[in-house]
C-alpha cells in the first residue's frame, strides 16, 4: 500500500469518473469488476514480517476499506482519507490527534446534535476548551480565538438550520491564527462542495448519510491533504481502532458511485419543496441556501455546486403544530438521519438535536427538518401539503 492515495501526476477526471473508478481496480485475482468483500481479520504471511501488498490485521488496514480510502481521497482533493465506524468515531479520533489538555477549539452556533455533544460532554472532561462562534460571521469567528486554539470547527450547511459559512474566509482567519479549519462536509457531499481546495485541512464526514445515500450502513470519514497530518491520523485510527468494517466500507463505496446523479435530484427536489414551502400560508419561514433571500445565498452559490437536499421550515403554532407536521407525513417518514434516496421528516428540537436543548445551540420549537429523498417531486409536494394542511 502506498501512503499517497491519491498521487498527483495521474490524468485528472471528472468527477463522475473519479466517484466510479477512484479505488475500483479490478481485482487482480479473478478480475472482479467490484472490489470483493475481504471479510477477514489476519492475512497469512511469506515467512516472518512477509507481508502481501502490507495487510497483516484489518483493524490496521483492510482492502475494502482501502478501496474506500482511496476513492474518498480523490473525491476530496486530498492526499489521504481514513473511513471509521461512525461520523462521530471519525469526529473523536479527529479531535484527540488534534488537541491536547488546554488547547481551545471554536465550535459553530449550529451543528449537529452529537458533534455539539462530543465537545460538551466527552472532549471537555479531557481539559479541552471550547467556545461558541457564529461562523457564517468570519468577525466572529476571530472574536472566538484564544492564544490556545488549535482548531476552528466549521460546518456548512450546517445541521439543522441550513447557515453557510464562507470556507474561504474563516481558513483565512485559521492561517492567521495558526489553528486548523476543519470541515464538517456531510450536507453538501464532495460533489457539491470540496473544502480542502477552499483551504480547509481537514473534512469530515458521516458518511450515513448521502455518501452512503441509502439508510444502510453508517460510517465516517476524514480527508486531509498535509502528509503529515494524514500520517498521525492514521496512526491514531490503528491506536484507537473505531475502523470501518469491511462490508460497511463495500456499502459506501457502491453508494458513491451514484452520488452524483442522487446529489443533482436531491438539489433539483429540495428546490421545488422550498419553493413551494415559500408559499404556503402555515409556513413562517423556510430556511433552504438556494433561495435568493436566505443569508447564505451567495457565499453558497460561491462554494456549491448546488444547494443540496436539506430543507427546514417553520410553522404557524409553534412546537405542538411542528410535531403535527411531522406526525401527518405519510410518504416522507417520520425518522432521524438524512440523506439516503427515500425522504424523511423530524423534529430536530425533540429528535436530532434534543441533546442541544439549553444551550447556545438549542434549535427554534417550531422547526421542522427535511431530507427531501428522489422520489416524484409532486408526491413529495402533495405528501408535504396535505401534512400542513391536516387534512
Ligand atoms: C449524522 C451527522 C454526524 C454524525 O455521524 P454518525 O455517522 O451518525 O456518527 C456528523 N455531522 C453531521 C452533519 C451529521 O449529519
Amino acid at each position: 500500500m502506498s501512503d499517497t492515495q491519491n498521487p498527483s501526476g495521474s490524468a485528472p477526471r471528472g468527477f463522475e469518473t473519479t466517484a466510479i473508478h477512484a479505488g475500483n481496480t479490478a481485482d487482480p485475482v479473478t478480475g472482479a469488476v467490484v472490489p470483493p468483500i475481504y471479510q477477514v481479520s489476519t492475512y497469512k504471511q511469506d515467512g516472518v514480517g512477509g507481508l502481501r501488498g502490507g495487510y497483516e490485521y484489518s483493524r490496521s488496514a483492510n482492502p475494502t476499506r482501502t478501496a474506500l480510502e482511496e476513492n474518498l481521497a480523490a473525491l476530496e482533493g486530498g492526499r489521504r482519507g481514513l473511513a471509521f465506524a461512525s461520523g462521530l468515531a471519525a469526529e473523536d479520533c479527529l479531535l484527540r490527534t488534534l488537541l491536547s489538555p488546554g488547547d481551545h477549539v471554536v465550535i459553530p452556533n449550529d451543528a449537529y446534535g452529537g458533534t455539539f455533544r462530543l465537545f460538551a460532554k466527552v472532549v471537555s472532561r479531557w481539559g479541552v476548551q471550547w467556545s461558541v462562534a457564529d461562523t457564517s460571521d468570519p468577525a466572529s469567528v476571530r472574536a472566538a480565538l484564544t492564544d490556545r486554539t488549535k482548531a476552528i470547527w466549521v460546518e456548512t450547511p450546517s445541521n439543522p438550520l441550513l447557515g453557510i459559512t464562507d470556507i474561504a474566509a474563516v481558513a483565512q482567519v485559521a492561517r492567521d491564527a495558526g489553528a486548523r479549519l476543519v470541515v464538517d462536509n456531510t450536507f453538501a457531499s464532495p460533489y457539491l462542495q470540496q473544502p480542502l481546495a477552499l483551504g480547509a485541512d481537514v473534512v469530515v464526514h458521516s458518511m450515513t448519510k448521502y455518501m452512503g445515500g441509502h439508510s444502510d450502513v453508517v460510517g465516517g470519514a476524514l480527508v486531509v491533504d498535509d502528509q503529515e497530518l494524514a500520517d498521525e491520523l492514521a496512526f491514531h485510527q490503528n491506536a484507537m481502532g473505531a475502523v470501518a468494517g469491511p462490508f460497511d466500507a463495500w456499502l459506501v463505496l457502491r453508494g458513491i458511485k451514484t452520488l452524483p446523479v442522487r446529489m443533482d435530484r436531491h438539489s433539483e427536489n429540495a428546490t421545488k419543496v422550498a419553493d413551494m414551502l415559500t408559499r404556503h400560508a402555515r409556513v413562517t419561514k423556510v430556511l433552504y441556501p438556494g433561495l435568493p433571500g436566505h443569508p447564505g445565498h451567495e457565499v453558497a452559490a460561491k462554494q456549491m455546486k448546488s444547494f443540496g437536499g436539506m430543507v427546514s421550515f417553520q410553522v404557524e403554532g409553534g412546537e405542538e403544530a411542528a410535531v403535527e407536521v411531522c406526525n401527518r407525513a405519510k410518504l416522507f417518514t417520520l425518522g432521524e438521519s438524512l440523506g439516503g434516496v427515500e425522504s424523511l421528516i423530524e423534529h430536530p428540537g425533540r429528535m436530532t438535536h434534543a441533546s442541544a436543548a439549553g444551550s447556545a445551540l438549542e434549535v427554534p420549537a417550531d422547526l421542522v427538518r427535511l431530507s427531501v429523498g428522489i422520489e416524484s417531486a409532486d408526491d413529495l409536494l402533495a405528501d408535504l401539503k396535505q401534512a400542513l394542511d391536516g387534512k
